[in-house]
Formats: C-alpha cells, structure tokens, sequence
C-alpha cells in the first residue's frame, strides 16, 4: 500500500496516477470568460437565445465531436480517380466520423451561415459575428481540420452575396448556405500557386473568355477541401496587367449543369503534419468553367475581403487550440501528482500554467474585440472599419504564434504521455502549426499590419482612439493603472508609426505588431474586467491585465532576482475559483 498524501486543502492524493484528460468536459461551462464576453457584446435576448446552443455544442465538443475528431485525424481522406463502374469519376471518401463532424458544424448548428442566412438556430436574423465565432471557437477545440471548410464555405457566400450577378447568387448561394446537408455545397477558396503563396500576383493561371462564361488553365498548389462543390479563385483574363491588379475573381462549379465533372482534376491530396481529416489537393485547371465575380479589375481587392475574415476566423481558431490545451493542462496540473505534490501546487507548474493561461486569454480578448469591429464596421461605422484594417492582421500574426507555443507547452504538462498521440495534446499540436502559415504567413500579416494599416491607411489612430475611449470608460479601474496603459497605448502606437515611416525598418514589422498586440489586449482586459465586475462582482481579469504588462511590455534585467509576491498573489487568484471584488483586485495591481 502506497501512502496516501494530501493536498493543501486536505483531499486525499494517490501518487502514480495518470492524470484524466478533458473526456466528458462541456467546453461552454468550462469557460465563464466566454460567457462573460458574450454578455459584453450580445444584446440580452439574442444571449438567451445562444446560451442553450452553445451549451449543448460546448458538451458535444468535450465528448462526442471529440472523439469524431481523433477517428478523422487518424483516418484520413483517400483520393479515388474513378468510380466502381470504371468511369473516371474522382471523388474523395471521408471516414464515418469526419462526415459526422460536418454533419454537426454545418448541419446541426449551421456555423457556416450564421452570418448571412436568416433563421438559423431558430432565430429570425443573421447572427452577428461575435455570435458566429462564439460557436467556432467552441467547435474548433474539438475539431481544427473542419473549422477551414467551415469558414471557406461562409466566405464564398459572403464574396458572392458581395459582389455576385443576381444570375449566380440565385444559382449558387443558397447551396452555401444551406443546413439541409442533402442541399448543402460547401466552398474553397483555390489561390496559391507554386510561384507564390505570399506573393500572389505572380500568379500563372490564366482565364480566357468563352461565350457567358471562362475557361480556365494552370494549376493550383493548395486546394483545402478539395472537392468543395463551389470554388472562389483567382486567375488571370487574357491580356490583363501584371501583378495583383491584373488578377480576377472567379467562381468555378464543381459539377456543371449537366451534372458531369467541371473540367479539373484533383492531382494528389497532401500529407501533411495537422488538419489531416481535411482534403487539401493539388488541382490542374484544363479547361474548367467558371464566372467572373463582380469587377474583373478588382479581384485581388474582393479576394483580400474573403481573406481578411479568414484571418480573423484563424485568429479565434488558434484561440479555441489554445483554450483546449489550457484545459488539458489544467486537467493534468490538478490531478497528477509528482514528488508528493500536485503540479498545480508547485511553484515551478503554477508559472507554466500561467504563461498558457495568459497568452489564451489575451487571444480571447482580442479575438471577440475584433469580430465586434467587424459587426460595427458591416453597420456602418467607419471608425469600426479602421479599427478592424489594424485589428485583424494583429490578431492573425500574435494568437497564431502563440498557439504554437501554448500548445506546445500544455503537450510538456502532461509530460511524455503529452507526446503520445492518444491524447489530444498531440494533435494540438499539430494543428497550431498550421495558423500562422495560411491566408498569411507571419511575415506577411507583420507587414500588412506595418506596412499597410499603419503605413498606408493611418489606421493605428483608430486603434489609439479606441483603447483611449475604453480606458475613459473603465471608470471602476483605479486611475494610476489606467494611467499606465494610456501611456504604454501611446509608446506602442508610437512605434508602429516610426517602423511603418521608413523601408529600413522592415525588420521590426513583428515587433511592432506583437507591441500592438500587447497594448490592446492589455487596455481590452481592463476594460472587461470593468464590465463583469459591474455585472458579477469578479475584477480577475484585470490581473491578466497586469500580467500582461509586465511580462509583454516590460524589459526587465535579465539577471535581476524577482520579487514573486504579487506574481504568486495573482496566480492564486487566477488558478482559484472565487471571485475577487475590484478593490481587492486594484491594490494587487498598483502593488510594486
Ligand atoms: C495545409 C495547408 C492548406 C492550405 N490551403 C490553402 C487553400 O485552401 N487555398 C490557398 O490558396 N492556399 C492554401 N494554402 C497555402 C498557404 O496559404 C501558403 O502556403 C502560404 O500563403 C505561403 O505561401 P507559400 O507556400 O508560397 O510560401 P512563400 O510565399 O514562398 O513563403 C516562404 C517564406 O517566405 C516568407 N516571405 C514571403 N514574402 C516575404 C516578405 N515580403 N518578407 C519576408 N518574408 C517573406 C514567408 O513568410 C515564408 O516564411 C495552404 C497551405 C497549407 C500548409
């Protein structure tokens, strides 16, 4: 018989045991910050309304979706090239479980068409997109693979109901946007090409006019959901400008009218290290049929829509990677029990925690700031569309990054079983590497956040503007740390505008984005924190705040011994359960 040791509140601990992993969670009630941010942003009714959904897909996400998710990861799409009459008929067979990951995201909940199909969910407007992406970050920590065919196919319904003829949008729009899965058709958005994913006006495919429609040839690199039913791509009409600005925008059918196959040929399907239950392909365009979508010569500039709301969807996507580690992580740290000690009473285990727990919550933040951006600049507000130009490259560059590193660490918590791939930790993993190199690499979004939205649209006073006007708002905040986070707002501020002023400081584009980064979030968790302490009388996330601030924005010197008093006070507060009131929460802040 083992001695049986007790933790500080005198339960009893059995040394030895694995440490149980997040099985049987429910995702929604694991998470209150969630729910408090949906009570920020959501009018009260449409907050009653979502609450029981989000319920419902938080338990399916901890268990069943789960569990779908670590059968399709491990069984992975086949390509066929003909069907079992002989007839060259490619199609691409998914396993059982896979099917019924699409059949929960664009059936059940209808994720994809929230934000553009009246009555989904029983509701009788479009959802906003705090709303949507509520419901995809929950069902992103079940399922990371699905969550690009989701977003693609929510994306061509967008560009299409943007800047479609009435003639497609009637044939095409209601298949995108349809829960019924015998009329669903899902989307892809086919862009890079092997001359270049970054730089996308080299691109080679070239369209020539035919008749009412284009035929298209070349071929495309990266095609995920490769057998979407109707593709956005782009491409060049014959005889256009080099460069971007000669690309157009096409819609191109799986299937024509007579129901054979558009003439293109999946070539090979990729073997890649994470969304492995998502068919990404290489296509050879030979001949294919497709539309001109809205101004030939605006392509690129109606593409860059498409793409900016799948960065921010990335955004929340590596958010909810992050969230699901952070959970395993403190499943493991609660339960397993090392050297006679709980990893989450050991100095050491509680910082791990709080650096994982940190960078999620940041991303959560940032994530909802920016879908509410979204939803007020599509009302109107130009402020709101500044405030997004900066936000959404911000977002992509610093939550993907940081996914890499959170997953990464939650893997280490549970030590070497976190490597094994029966554990979710692994596919974590895996999948957090995809964020920052799709619609963007980390480079690139660097440099549209530097050199575009703040070089070239000024949009970094939007963003100064909008973090001042939160702090003036957070009255409930003490002054001294408000004070503080105008002034760190402005230093931030200050840099983007001396990197994006002169070519040779390119360099420091990631720098000055992560700075950007830092400051908002910092500003946005105060501001947070003032609303759900006036709610429910819980400051916690002001402590974030801090934290932030002084692990982000802060040089210390590296060889200083530091005082861990109010790091160790902040942590208690954070990895406990009890509310702690804005006076409590205010002194710990202000604290030396
Ligand atoms: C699993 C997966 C699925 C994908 N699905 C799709 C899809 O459905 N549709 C689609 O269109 N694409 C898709 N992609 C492609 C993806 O968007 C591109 O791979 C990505 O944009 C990078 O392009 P690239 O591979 O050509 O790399 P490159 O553009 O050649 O980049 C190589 C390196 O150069 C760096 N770089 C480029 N320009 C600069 C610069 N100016 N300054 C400094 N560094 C720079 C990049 O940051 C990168 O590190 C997918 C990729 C993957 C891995």
């Amino acid at each position: 018989m083992h001695q049986l040791l007790k933790d500080k509140a005198g339960k009893a601990l059995e040394p030895g045991l694995l440490a149980p992993d997040t099985s049987g969670m429910n995702f929604y009630r694991a998470d209150p910050a969630l729910a408090d941010l949906m009570r920020i942003y959501l009018p009260e009714a449409l907050f009653r309304h979502v609450e029981p959904h989000l319920d419902r897909l938080g338990q399916l996400a901890g268990g069943h979706l789960d569990e779908c998710a670590r059968l399709a990861d491990r069984h992975t799409p086949i390509l066929h090239q003909r069907d079992r009459f002989g007839r060259d008929v490619q199609w691409i067979e998914y396993h059982p479980a896979y099917r019924e990951l699409e059949r929960a995201a664009f059936g059940e909940f209808g994720i994809h068409a929230m934000s553009i199909r009246e009555r989904i969910l029983g509701w009788p407007h479009r959802y906003p997109v705090v709303a949507k992406h509520a419901f995809t970050f929950l069902f992103n920590q079940a399922e990371f693979g699905l969550g690009c065919p989701i977003n693609v196919t929510d994306g061509c319904a967008k560009l299409l109901a943007n800047f479609g003829s009435e003639e497609l949008k009637t044939k095409y729009l209601d298949g995108l946007t349809q829960t019924d899965m015998g009329k669903l058709t899902q989307g892809g958005q086919f862009m890079t090409e092997k001359e270049g994913g970054s730089d996308v006006g080299t691109l080679t495919t070239r369209a020539l006019p035919e008749g009412d429609h284009w035929r298209l040839h070349g071929e495309k690199w990266f095609c995920s959901n490769a057998d979407a039913k109707v593709v956005m791509l782009l491409a060049r009409p014959e005889g256009a400008a080099p460069g971007t600005r000669g690309v157009g925008l096409f819609l191109m059918p799986r299937f024509l009218d007579d129901g054979s196959q558009n003439h293109y040929r999946i070539v090979r399907l990729k073997d890649k290290l994470g969304t492995r239950s998502m068919a990404s392909g290489e296509i050879k365009l030979e001949g294919a049929i497709a539309y001109a979508v809205g101004r030939l010569d605006r392509g690129f500039v109606q593409m860059a829509e498409m793409v900016n709301s799948s960065r921010l969807s990335n955004g929340v996507k590596s958010t909810a990677l992050m969230r699901r580690a952070h959970h395993d992580a403190m499943t493991v740290a609660a339960n397993r029990v090392v050297f006679g000690s709980r990893i989450i009473d050991l100095p050491l285990g509680r910082r791990q925690l709080m650096k994982i727990a940190l960078a999620t919550e940041q991303a959560l933040s940032m994530s909802f700031m920016t879908a509410d951006a979204l939803d007020r600049a599509e009302a109107g507000s130009q402020d709101a569309a500044a405030l997004l130009r900066i936000l959404t490259p911000t977002l992509k560059f610093r939550a993907t990054r940081d996914a890499r590193k959170v997953c990464g660490d939650a893997l280490e918590m549970r030590g070497g079983i976190g490597y094994i791939e029966e554990f979710a930790t692994a596919r974590l993993l895996r999948d957090a590497h995809l964020g920052s190199i799709w619609e963007g690499t980390g480079n690139i979004v660097a440099l549209d956040a530097l050199k575009r939205a703040v070089g070239r649209h000024g949009a970094e006073s939007a963003l100064a503007a909008d973090l001042h006007a939160r702090l003036d708002d957070s009255i409930d905040v003490p002054a001294g740390w408000r004070d503080r986070l105008r002034g760190l707002t402005d230093r931030a501020v200050s840099f983007a505008r001396a990197v994006a002023a002169r070519n040779e400081n390119e360099a420091e584009a990631r720098r000055a984005t992560s700075l950007l980064y830092h400051a908002a979030s910092a500003v946005q968790l105060a501001w947070e924190a003032a609303r759900i302490h006036a709610r429910r009388g819980d400051a916690r996330r002001l402590l974030l705040s801090r934290l932030v601030v002084d692990h982000r924005l802060s040089a210390g010197d590296p060889f200083r011994l530091a005082e861990n008093r109010v790091q160790d006070a902040i942590a208690s507060h954070l990895l406990g359960e009890r509310d702690v009131a804005m006076a409590e929460v205010g002194e710990l802040v202000l604290a030396a």
